[in-house]
């Protein structure tokens, strides 16, 4: 059968640069965009809920999971292990879902190896000031987790390298019509459009 495939969509940002915000909006925009849920054995935050954020798991099942395949790429990111479940994912994008992934960098190049396919964006913000006064400014994590996030951006700026596309998030609705414009640019590649419909190929078995 003649399928259309969905399409992946990668963001990645150093913490505090805004990509729930942005992403939150592009869900809300696009409810035909999946969201990929990830395991964590990080500790839900104030109104993260399981199952709807994260599946939040132990490090033991976590790594009962991980070493029997069940993630489709995994990651130690800030001290705690994030993966994407496979299964969830492959179904998704059979039938035709588009699936939107916040993950982070290493997960990102191994999506990349892996699958061979998606469109990857990387979020930057707009100085590491704004990035810091952002992190302390939300208050949802403690003051040595904030420090461990802000240590790690430029090595995950690093790798923006290797991304399709770049968005700057200085101003956030600038930012979000970016997000959009590589979404809906991305849908048009005819490697999502597997048939055309038939006033466009003509009916050839007319002969006109
Ligand atoms: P947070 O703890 O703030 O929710 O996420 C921390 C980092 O982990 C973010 O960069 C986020 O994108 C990343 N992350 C979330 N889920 C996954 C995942 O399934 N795999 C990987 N590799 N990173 C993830």
């Amino acid at each position: 059968m003649n399928k259309r495939r969905g399409l992946m969509l990668v963001i990645c940002a150093p913490s505090g640069t805004g990509k729930s915000t942005l992403t939150n909006r592009l869900r809300k925009e696009f409810p035909r965009l999946a969201f990929s849920i990830s395991c964590t054995t990080r500790a839900p935050r104030d109104g993260e809920a399981n199952g709807v954020d994260y599946h939040f798991l132990d490090r033991d099942e976590f790594i009962t999971r991980r070493d029997a395949g069940y993630f489709a790429e995994w990651a130690e990111v800030h001290g705690n292990f994030y993966g994407t479940p496979k299964q969830a994912l492959t179904e998704m994008l059979e039938e035709g879902r588009d699936v939107l992934f916040d993950i982070d960098v290493q997960g990102a190049a191994q999506l990349r190896q892996s699958m061979g396919e998606g469109c990857h964006v990387f979020l930057f913000p707009p100085s590491f000031q704004t990035l810091k006064d952002r992190l302390l400014g939300r208050g949802t994590d403690a003051d040595d987790i904030v420090r461990r996030r802000l240590d790690n951006a430029p090595g995950e700026i690093n790798e923006a390298v290797h991304f399709d596309g770049w968005i700057i998030n200085d101003d956030l609705d600038v930012a979000y019509d970016q997000l959009r414009a590589v979404y809906i640019a991305e849908g048009l590649r005819p490697i999502y459009r597997p048939t055309l419909p038939a006033e466009i190929l003509g009916n050839t078995s007319k002969g006109d």
